[in-house]
């Protein structure tokens, strides 16, 4: 331990070698040191090797489970030649096109790396310690890490019992010391949705100075009538921000690119706590080239497979009796309570790794037929419903 001798001769004796390192190399923040880790979606290797399995599927973490567009791999196998090159720290080449996509001003809109990214940006520039952030509940598991971390308070509103957001019960919870406003429509990990007019109701009835951010990480799995908070709240409230990401239906989730849609003063926020070229060359090549005509229409292409396929499961999931609610991502969602985690590790000694939220339910992204079809005969041989 390099630095332990420097801090022995003003600390108290250590009870534990933990404690010891815990107290000796630095002095973290409190607000980092209480926070929890981010758990991601257990990788099909890291499954088959535990429960010494082979040919285990991962439908875990959302992902498309298609290949990124051809022009996108193009794009992006192009950009590594100028791999020694900064890029262009703004990113400012994929703003235009979004830009010009959206019918936006180009001062509208922001790019991060990821969603997630943008959130934590988010979070840097409107949150103090003691300040508030609304979501319902259950949600995003990144919105208390980012919160937390800037030393805030994440006020968790629950779902109602149809697992949908009770916006009356969020719009209750904003008190003088609330910032931010979290809404995921469609919801991760419920998969449930909001429609815009519904959200349009929710600004309307708090404060202007409360910024509500609409995550719309799943918005092209989601039902067109749902609406469109860039076209229908964008002009209305300067305090909405829309976040989408090419992650989930242009399957670039490893190339890190998402977007925020706002008002320009929210946007200028955001990007003073843009960490230096954080969006990197690939990333945007691949931003740039996804939303190009051929690689757009590929896009829609594995998008309706997949729209297609989570009705056929939850079609099938029903007609076994399993109640579950209005899937409008790419993922379904089983609320089976203290059977959790019995059937996560059902399924995953079978080589079927889902996510299980301890005690709630699990979560299941809709990938290929054949992978699919693979969860829906696993989960007839491990768990029936009550
Ligand atoms: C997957 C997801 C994101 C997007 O993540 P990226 O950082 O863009 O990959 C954002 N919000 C929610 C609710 C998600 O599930």
């Amino acid at each position: 331990m390099r630095s332990s001798g420097v801090a022995r001769g003003r600390l108290a004796p250590m009870s534990s070698p933990e404690s010891h390192i815990a107290a000796a190399v630095g002095r973290v923040r409190p607000a980092v040191d209480a926070l929890p880790a981010y758990k991601p979606g257990k990788a099909a290797e890291q499954a088959e090797r535990e429960h010494n399995i082979a040919e285990a599927i991962k439908l875990a973490s959302n992902e498309n489970p298609y290949p990124p567009p051809a022009a996108v791999v193009e794009a992006v196998a192009e950009a590594c030649r100028s791999g020694n090159i900064y890029c262009d720290h703004r990113a400012t080449a994929v703003r235009e096109a979004l830009a010009d996509r959206l019918q936006l001003a180009v001062e509208q809109v922001t790019v991060g790396a990821g969603s997630v990214a943008l959130l934590y940006q988010l979070a840097t520039a409107y949150i103090d310690p003691g300040d508030e952030a609304v979501t319902p509940w259950i949600s995003f598991e990144a919105y208390p890490i980012s919160v937390q971390t800037m030393g805030g308070t994440l006020v968790r509103v629950p779902l109602t019992a149809g697992h949908v957001f009770d916006l009356d019960a969020v719009a209750a919870a904003v008190t003088e010391r609330t910032k931010l406003v979290l809404l995921a429509t469609p919801n991760n990990p419920t998969g449930t949705a909001v429609s815009t007019a519904a959200v349009t109701e929710l600004a309307a009835s708090i404060p202007g100075d409360v910024l509500v951010l609409v995550d719309e990480a799943y918005r092209e799995f989601a039902d067109p009538a749902l609406g469109d908070p860039v076209t229908e709240l964008l002009p209305r409230f300067d305090n909405v921000a829309v976040a989408r990401t090419f992650s989930k239906a242009y399957g670039l989730a490893s190339l890190r690119v998402g977007y925020v849609m706002a008002h320009p003063e929210i946007v200028s926020a955001i990007d003073k706590c843009l960490i230096p070229f954080n969006v990197n060359g690939l990333a945007q090549a691949a931003a740039l080239a996804a939303l190009g005509d051929d690689a757009a229409s590929e896009a829609q292409a594995h998008i309706d497979a997949i729209k297609a396929e989570r009705g056929r499961v939850a079609a099938a999931l029903a007609a076994d009796g399993w109640d579950i609610p209005d899937a409008q991502a790419n993922f379904v969602w089983m609320h089976l309570g203290d059977r959790t985690d019995e059937v996560c590790i059902g399924l995953e000694r079978r080589g079927v790794v889902v996510r299980p939220f301890s005690g709630i339910g699990i979560r299941v992204t809709i990938g290929t037929p054949a992978q699919n079809d693979r969860f829906l005969t696993t989960l007839a041989e491990v768990a029936q419903p009550v």
